[in-house]
């Protein structure tokens, strides 16, 4: 064992370090946490999601499932490989959720389908935003 004959000397020098530098570093991080807390929240609602929201590229077909069902890339549709996972673009102006294929992004700006705006913050669509979408729930 090469590694055994190393541990008890490295370890009282290095045990001793890491115990200050890791009081110094979450003196750090409960200052960061309490200055940010409000942006902490804002990114948590826009990663946190109750659905997954799907389109199909090939027949544009729409669907949703709960948050702990996954879709293959098969539609159950057109039974074709064209399912992409949707994101969802917030319109700030109009509070007008547009929401895209994911493979979509790399095709340039996201416009708002209301008003026409540029759009850059991506969230996650929910379930009411999928419904209002016009997607099928499926439940596998
Ligand atoms: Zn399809
Ligand atoms: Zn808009």
């Amino acid at each position: 064992m090469p590694t055994g004959m190393h541990l008890p000397l490295t370890r009282p020098s290095g045990t001793r370090q890491a115990s200050g530098l890791s009081l110094a570093v979450w003196g750090i991080i409960a200052a960061l946490a309490a200055a940010t807390g409000c942006e902490k929240d804002v990114a948590t609602e826009a990663s946190d999601s109750d659905a997954n929201g799907y389109l199909c590229v090939k027949c544009g077909a729409k669907f949703w499932t709960d948050r702990s069902v996954f879709l293959a890339s098969k539609c159950s549709k057109c039974q074709q490989d064209g399912l992409v996972e949707v994101v969802g673009y917030f319109c700030a102006k109009d509070h007008h959720l547009t929401l895209r294929g994911r493979a979509a992004d790399r095709q340039g700006a996201t416009t708002c389908e209301k008003c026409g705006a540029a759009l850059g913050g991506m969230r996650l669509p929910r379930q009411k935003d999928l419904k209002a979408w016009g997607a099928t729930h499926l439940s596998n």
